[in-house]
């Protein structure tokens, strides 16, 4: 089958969003320094950079071994919210791949959604809270869907990016009532949330290396 993704597309799926962090680190810092503490854009540019250096210093053998490299990555390197709940997703994700050498698109989502039950389980954000969770929700939703369809995996993953991108902008009005932000109340509405902004780029990554 044509859509099928291995390790070597899998590991350009996770140097890609590194890239992408660290292109927009300012950008995701300003996000969370209206409605946060300014530290997400470092936050998320320390944890990916080491994860590109652990990839740099040994190759995973497999990509359940990727996932779980990336994410205890971040849990140890991450201080912050968005540690734990980015380094939850990628041991999900690490489990729920088992010993695959290839994934198809039912694979993939299954493993995006892993990664959407690890950080609702850690988190406990429901979608309409402001954070991430507002982005990743409905890109898994459209990817299911896109693939259930019989969608080509690129156009799959096209529709998560859009529906991330719809997500991310819906934050906007909303009153956050998780993290940090959520110490505003109102205050909080009128602004971007920097995590539904982070976790657009980890599907605008996939688009990009996996389609
Ligand atoms: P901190 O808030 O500890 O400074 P970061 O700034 O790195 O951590 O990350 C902030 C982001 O984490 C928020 O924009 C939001 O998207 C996300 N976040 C915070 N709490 C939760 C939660 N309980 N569930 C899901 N996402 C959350
Ligand atoms: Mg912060």
């Amino acid at each position: 089958m044509a859509d099928t993704v291995d390790l070597d597309a899998l590991q350009r799926w996770i140097r890609e969003f590194a890239r992408l962090i660290a292109e927009h680190k300012e950008m995701l810092t300003e996000l969370d320094s209206a409605i946060g503490d300014a530290d997400h854009g470092a936050n998320m540019d320390r944890g990916m950079a080491a994860v590109v250096a652990a990839l740099d210093s040994e190759a995973p053998g497999r990509p359940a071994e990727l996932f779980k490299r990336t994410g205890m990555t971040l849990v140890s390197t991450v201080g912050g919210a968005s540690g734990p709940l980015y380094g939850t997703a990628f041991l999900r994700m690490s489990a729920g791949v088992g010993d695959a050498e290839t994934l198809d698109a039912d694979d993939l989502a299954k493993v995006l959604r892993a990664a959407l039950e690890g950080i609702t389980a850690r988190g406990k954000a429901v979608e309409g809270d402001k954070t991430m969770v507002d982005a990743l929700s409905p890109a898994v939703a459209a990817f299911e869907k896109a693939v259930g369809g019989g969608q080509p995996l690129a156009e799959a993953l096209d529709a998560a990016v859009r529906a991330a991108e719809e997500g991310r902008a819906a934050t906007i009005p909303m009153v956050a009532r998780k993290g940090r932000a959520s110490y505003l109340g109102e205050r909080s509405a009128g602004h971007q949330d920097p995590g539904a902004t982070s976790v657009t780029f980890l599907l605008a990554a996939a688009a990009t290396s996996l389609g």
